[in-house]
């Protein structure tokens, strides 16, 4: 049967305005760095793709290595495209990165603008894409000159391969000095994709108000914390679960005694709120506006629709918000 979207998929979600700009992001974006490999079912990725698009995730997101192997997410994602979205382009905003390791020899990796054109180009191969419609530099390099990483980011775009630019995991000062030189180009950067969850509080030291200063939207990459912020782990490591998997990511280690013990309080007030602990995981990373959306990984269909129900119960009192801090802190 030809995939038909749910004519309905525009109601429930909410999209915010990307920083300055004019794009507006679904406050719920969906990842594929796990899940969507060649290792991985297809159908079933598909499907989550489907019911994403369906309730209205306008955003999904890729990188060069996502997979495995490397390169194979953008595979099944162009696919996916040419099975059920490509009547849809216009409707949905893609991204991709270069910056990790992805081929061998001094130009697989890193930002040197040998990198970051010629691994576009193979990711618009392996999408079946004219453009996309984000391009990340995906780390930071100490050893390119900002400048040439930028301005191979801002010629991207002059050529039409990308609609848009951003970076992820550059700090506060890194993102300072990068947006500057952006701005000087005349091609602004869009985005910043930081790591930002319960569990992870970096990017409130600084990033977000440099954000918030530059103009720059800001997209939270596993605001879950890599499935540590659900029920998942709460009674034994799953085996379908990602601390089961080959995943190198989500190590059986982490998930200590201390942090099961918050998850287990966390849960409690999630119950309160009537919310899934993953849910309020989600409306904590959204709450005040800064963040512009939440990056989801996902491993079922049904976890999504988790995420954009969370966003039916998106307020957190003063007396929750200080309850989460005091379970966080031990
Ligand atoms: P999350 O923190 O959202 O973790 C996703 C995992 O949480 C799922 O795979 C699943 O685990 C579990 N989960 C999700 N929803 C539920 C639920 N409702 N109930 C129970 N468990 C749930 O994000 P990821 O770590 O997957 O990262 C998301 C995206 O962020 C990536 O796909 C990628 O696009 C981006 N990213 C970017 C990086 C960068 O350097 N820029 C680095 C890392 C990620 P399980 O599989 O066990 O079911």
């Amino acid at each position: 049967m030809p995939y038909t979207a749910d004519a309905n998929r525009y109601t429930e979600m909410e999209y915010r305005r990307c920083g300055n700009s004019g794009l507006k992001l679904s406050t719920i974006s969906l990842g594929l760095w796990h899940n969507f490999g060649g290792i991985d079912t297809y159908e079933n990725g598909r499907a989550m793709v489907r019911r994403a698009f369906d309730l209205g995730i306008t955003h999904f997101d890729l990188a060069n290595n996502y997979g495995p192997p490397p390169g194979s997410a953008e595979e099944t994602f162009g696919r996916i495209l040419k099975d059920d979205l490509a009547p849809y382009r216009d409707e949905i905003i893609v991204s991709t990165k270069a910056g990790f390791y992805m081929w061998p020899g001094p130009y697989g990796e890193w930002g040197s603008r040998k990198n970051m054109i010629a691994s576009l180009d193979q990711s618009l191969k392996r999408m079946g894409l004219d453009y996309v419609d984000i391009y990340y530099h995906h780390r930071p390099d100490p050893n390119t000159p900002l400048e040439e990483t930028m301005g191979a980011l801002d010629h991207i775009v002059r050529q039409g391969k990308a609609l848009y630019v951003g970076i992820s995991n550059y700090n506060a000062e890194q993102t300072e000095a990068a947006s500057k030189i952006l701005k000087r180009l005349g091609t602004p950067c869009l985005i910043h994709q930081p790591r930002y969850s319960m569990l992870v509080r970096s990017p409130e030291e600084r990033l977000l108000d440099v954000l918030q200063e530059e103009g720059i939207g800001s997209i939270a990459f596993s605001p879950l914390a890599k499935g540590m912020l659900t029920n998942r782990y709460l009674n034994g490591i799953p085996a379908d679960s990602r601390a089961a998997g080959p995943s190198q990511f989500l190590k059986p280690e982490e998930l200590t005694e201390e942090l099961l013990g918050k998850t287990r309080r966390l849960q409690e007030l999630a119950d309160r709120r009537g919310q899934k602990l993953s849910q309020m995981a989600l409306v904590w990373v959204l709450r005040g506006g800064r963040v512009t959306s939440a990056l989801i990984g996902a491993s079922k269909v049904s976890q999504i629709e988790d995420a954009v129900g969370a966003l039916g119960n998106s307020e957190l009192s003063q007396e929750e918000l200080a309850e989460i801090e005091a379970i966080l802190k031990g």
